[in-house]
């Protein structure tokens, strides 16, 4: 029958330590989760800047609610995009510095849209080969020749781009590598894509609110200028702690977006509350050096804490801080460990991560105390 396959397929998953669980949390996202009754310091989510939560969002949402409703209805191109959404958009655009900002529901579907937008067959797409699965995605989707360089390769890309035949190019990039915590070599990849006449569609799913002056993203962090050919994706359900992502760059870029990008057309606006929260939360995010500045203290205390111990820290300077271990059961049993000491820390495996990478993905928040990090660097350091 055929889902037996499905139970034998399950159960193999489960030998190779690869089967996945959900955890029921209690509370809000926080630094001090709750699940089966437990309390636990949380070493899991992308509220990097600790705004998932804050009652100033709270009340803007709430806000938002009584002024546009809580569903829009329809459409942006149909009836469903509303002030909310249209002020959210301006607001991006301002604080990323180009010309122009759409709003997509999610980071997936974002890209999922824009590289079936501007390249299709007979193209071809330069990958690095750690990027998110969603950038993985949209190279399928758009049915464009996939080209993937070592991840942040420049010799081996240049190479690539230089024998390509391909009608159009596009670099495609995490710009803070998502289950690493490095950043892409974003000066020296449009370098490359001024000289070969490609794209470069950056993903700052990690960057947005945490890097550059006021948090404006990797691109401000590098101090490109928003060129033609520099197209730029954010989310909003990380660092800005809400949910939903956009894409920024040149308003003919967007307007294109607009006509052709499939995941924003065929899809109900997302809720007027979340343009309300977002809006208010790109305030917070602007004022919130202090907490990037605690972030990058987290950073630092974390690193030398861990730095003579065998676990081969990354060379990451974000708040992703992946302590590699290497087999699937052995990364699991640690994750256990930890999880026993109440220091909760997601254990990533194949296919998310390459095989044999297997990894505790530590990842810090502006909402952590120096005591939570310090517990979780005892704990490490007598497990190792
Ligand atoms: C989280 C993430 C996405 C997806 O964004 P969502 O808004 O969660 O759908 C895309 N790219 C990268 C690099 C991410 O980390």
């Amino acid at each position: 029958m055929i889902w037996d396959e499905l139970d034998s397929e399950l159960g193999a998953l489960e030998h190779a330590g690869l089967r996945r669980t959900r955890r029921t949390l209690e509370r809000p996202c926080g630094p001090e989760a709750q699940s089966g009754g437990r309390r636990l310091i949380s070493f899991c989510s992308n509220d990097y800047l600790g705004l998932a939560s804050d009652p100033r969002l709270i009340e803007a949402a709430c806000a938002g609610a009584r002024a546009w409703g809580v569903g829009s209805g329809a459409s942006h191109l149909v009836s469903g995009h509303l002030g909310a959404h249209a002020e959210l958009e301006a607001k991006l655009a301002t604080f990323t510095g180009f010309a122009r900002a759409l709003l997509f529901s999610t980071g997936y579907m974002a890209n999922l849209g824009v590289v079936p937008s501007l390249v299709g067959r007979n193209d071809a797409v330069f990958s690095d080969r750690l990027n998110h699965a969603s950038l993985i995605d949209s190279v399928l989707l758009a049915r464009a020749e996939n080209q993937r360089y070592p991840h942040a390769d420049l010799a081996a890309l240049e190479g690539l781009l230089a024998a390509s035949r391909a009608r159009r190019k596009l670099i495609l990039t995490d710009a803070v590598f998502s289950m690493d915590g490095d950043l892409a070599p974003l000066p020296e990849l449009l370098e490359l894509a001024e000289r070969f006449d490609a794209w470069l569609v950056v993903d700052d799913a990690h960057g947005f609110g945490v890097l550059g002056p006021q948090g404006r993203g990797s691109v401000a962090h590098f101090a490109l200028p928003a060129t033609r050919r520099l197209v730029y994706m954010g989310t909003l359900g990380k660092a800005a702690g809400v949910a939903g992502a956009f894409v920024a760059g040149d308003a003919t870029v967007i307007e294109w977006l607009v006509q052709h990008a499939r995941t924003y057309i065929f899809t109900t606006a997302s809720s007027p509350i979340l343009a309300c929260a977002l809006t208010a939360s790109l305030d917070l995010i602007a004022g919130a050096d202090a907490r990037r500045e605690h972030l990058q203290r987290l950073v630092s205390e974390l690193r030398e804490g861990l730095g003579d111990t065998r676990w081969r820290l990354q060379p990451s300077p974000t708040a992703i801080q992946p302590v590699i271990i290497g087999d699937n059961h052995e990364t699991l049993r640690i994750a256990d460990a930890l999880f026993e000491r109440g220091l909760w820390v997601p254990a990533i495996r194949p296919p998310t991560v390459p095989r044999g990478t297997a990894r505790l993905r530590v990842s810090l928040s502006a909402a952590h105390q120096a005591e939570h990090v310090a517990r979780l660097v005892d704990a490490l350091r007598d497990l190792a």
